[in-house]
């Protein structure tokens, strides 16, 4: 089979125009063309009134060696790569061992997943609650100001990304296309088949819970176990190697074999495995705020005469501003048609994030407007220093915010006049319990709100309207990825001082999103099930 790419064709085009420009492309007869089917859709919207939809093809046709031969020179036509999952490692009949896994986020459920259908039988702990009764406690943050520091946007079966966008798209490299294979258990849990071939998929929060309980009966039906409400709250480590978990309960669960995927919320998991002298180091992360715009604005400036086009659904961007403090400034985590929430896990602290339905069809455009802050340059001195910024921070929000979950906000106008706010105009923000109008100018470090109040303006000749005076912000946004990384060996991906502790995913400084988690899962459940099997 033949990958042609960067084939463009415009956005009403007929399906008969793909057959066409592939007969063409490759300069054959209409009859030797056997079939094709779409492997990536992207689409080029640089120029409003004149968008493209840009397909990669996989394509069959007669004769393809002579047709690869005659092509041989063209960038962008080529064999298709084989994207189909090997297993590196099966288990023995006789399992001695059971590997565990802490957390339930994408890289605990693919790791899980995967070490699974090799047979390995993982136990998963899972400190929060199953979906269902973990959407309840959310919920209860959102409409009765009620947190509950176990259960919430952060903690519980399906990790950080449940109540998100789902956005499912990285810039990772991934050679062995385990991304296809995190996409393909996606689509056999129930996600929309388009994820596969469109360039930015997204599944929204409904289906995101469903999909997550499929795969969880997967992975039990396959001998794994899954224990909700099971904080651990220790590892026993002698002579360097990993000897078993302790729960918050008491009991003691031995392995030699742990997969830490607590993602970046974790913080009295961070301080429990610093105290335990697993090496960690303070990393980069980002902080701002949230802003919300009027999601026809985007999509006018976006798509112009084609806004809410279907192929072209609700718009978003992407951003990026280098500020004259040495600061960048850029996007985050946009949400089309979508809604700013309440993510904090602490009591006493308020963090916002953005999520949406499958359809996108909410008023606003939500994203993180971040600014990159460093450990040399913001948090020197201590590997958790970063995240005493973020807790710093995020109760500063919770007190500008009135101490009730709401959180602190400004019209864009009124920031950008550095006065504070006491009356909406026309954006209604999203955010529940609610957002407290003020002056965010204290809520953040002064080189944060310098350089957001700088990039706006900017931001609005790429977008017009960027800059609207009634666009909301608000804050603040503290947990754009992991303030730490539990580093580990290149080789065998074990912690570089604990022998038998597998650091995986976002809270292990390895990924920064859904996709990215899932990969970094899969590729420590093989290291795992690789050294299990004693190779
Ligand atoms: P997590 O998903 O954070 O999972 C870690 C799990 O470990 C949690 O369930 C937690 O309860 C558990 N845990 C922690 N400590 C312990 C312990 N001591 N014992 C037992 N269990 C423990 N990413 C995208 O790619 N697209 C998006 O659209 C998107 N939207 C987002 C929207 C929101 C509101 C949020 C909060 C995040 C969003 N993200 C998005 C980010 C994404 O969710 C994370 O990158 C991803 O979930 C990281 O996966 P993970 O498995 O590494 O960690």
């Amino acid at each position: 089979m033949l990958r042609i790419t960067e084939i463009k064709l415009p956005l009403d085009h007929q399906p008969s125009e793909i057959n066409a420009a592939i007969v063409k492309k490759l300069a054959i007869n209409k009859a030797d063309l056997v079939e094709y089917t779409i492997f990536k859709r992207g689409v080029d919207a640089r120029k409003a009134n004149a968008i493209l939809l840009v397909y990669s093809l996989d394509v069959t046709v007669n004769g393809e060696a002579k047709v690869l031969a005659k092509l041989g020179k063209d960038p962008h036509v080529k064999l298709a790569p084989d994207t189909s999952y090997k297993f590196v490692a099966q288990a023995p009949e006789t399992l001695k061992e059971r590997p565990v896994i802490v957390g339930l986020g994408p890289a605990g459920l693919f790791a899980a997943l995967i070490l699974a259908q090799s047979g390995f039988k993982p136990i998963v702990l899972e400190r929060g609650k199953a979906v269902r009764e973990r959407t309840k406690d959310t919920w209860d943050l959102w409409r009765k100001s009620k947190l509950n520091p176990e259960s919430n946007v952060q903690f519980g079966e399906g990790g950080a990304g449940t109540f998100s966008d789902g956005k499912l798209y990285s810039q990772i490299k991934d050679p062995n296309h385990y991304g296809r294979k995190v996409l393909n258990e996606f689509v056999k849990a129930g996600a929309p088949e388009e994820i596969l071939y469109v360039s930015h998929p997204h599944i929204g929060t409904f289906r995101l819970v469903g999909m997550v309980e499929e795969m969880r009966n997967n992975i039990i039906a396959l001998g794994g176990e899954i224990r909700f409400q099971c904080k651990v709250e220790d590892i026993e480590i002698t002579d360097n190697q990993v000897q078993a978990v302790v729960l918050a309960s008491g009991e003691r669960i031995a392995t030699n074999h742990l997969i830490l995927a607590v993602g970046h919320s974790a913080r009295d998991t961070f301080e429990m495995i610093h105290k335990r002298g697993i090496y960690i180091e303070a990393k980069p992360f980002s902080i701002g705020f949230r802003i919300e715009h009027p999601q026809s604005l985007i999509d006018a400036a976006r798509h112009g005469p084609n806004a809410q086009h279907p192929i072209l659904g609700a718009a978003d961007y992407k951003l990026v501003h280098h500020a004259s403090n040495g600061r960048s400034v850029y996007s985050f985590c946009m949400c089309p048609g979508g809604t700013v929430v309440a993510a904090a896990s602490e009591e006493g602290r308020v963090v916002t994030n953005g999520m949406s339905q499958y359809s996108r069809n909410e008023r606003n455009a939500n994203a993180g407007i971040v600014v990159g802050i460093t450990p040399d340059e913001d948090y020197p001195g201590h590997p958790l220093a970063g995240m005493e910024l973020q807790r710093k921070w995020e109760s500063q929000a919770y007190l500008l915010g009135g101490s009730t979950y709401q959180a602190p906000g400004q019209l864009v106008g009124d920031f950008l006049a550095n006065q504070p706010s006491t009356q909406f105009g026309e954006v209604t923000p999203s955010y529940t319990p609610g957002v407290h109008l003020t002056n965010l100018d204290t809520v953040l470090p002064e080189y944060v709100i310098t350089a957001i109040r700088e990039a706006i303006p900017q931001f609005a000749k790429q977008i017009k309207g960027f800059d609207m005076a009634d666009a909301i912000l608000t804050g603040v946004e503290t947990r754009t990825s992991s303030p730490i990384r539990i580093k580990r060996n290149d080789d065998n991906l074990q912690s570089i001082n604990t022998k038998g502790l597998y650091p995986t995913g976002e809270g292990a400084g390895y990924a920064g999103g859904i996709l990215s988690a899932g990969v970094d899962g899969i590729r420590i459940a093989e290291a795992v099930a690789l050294s299990m099997a004693g190779r």
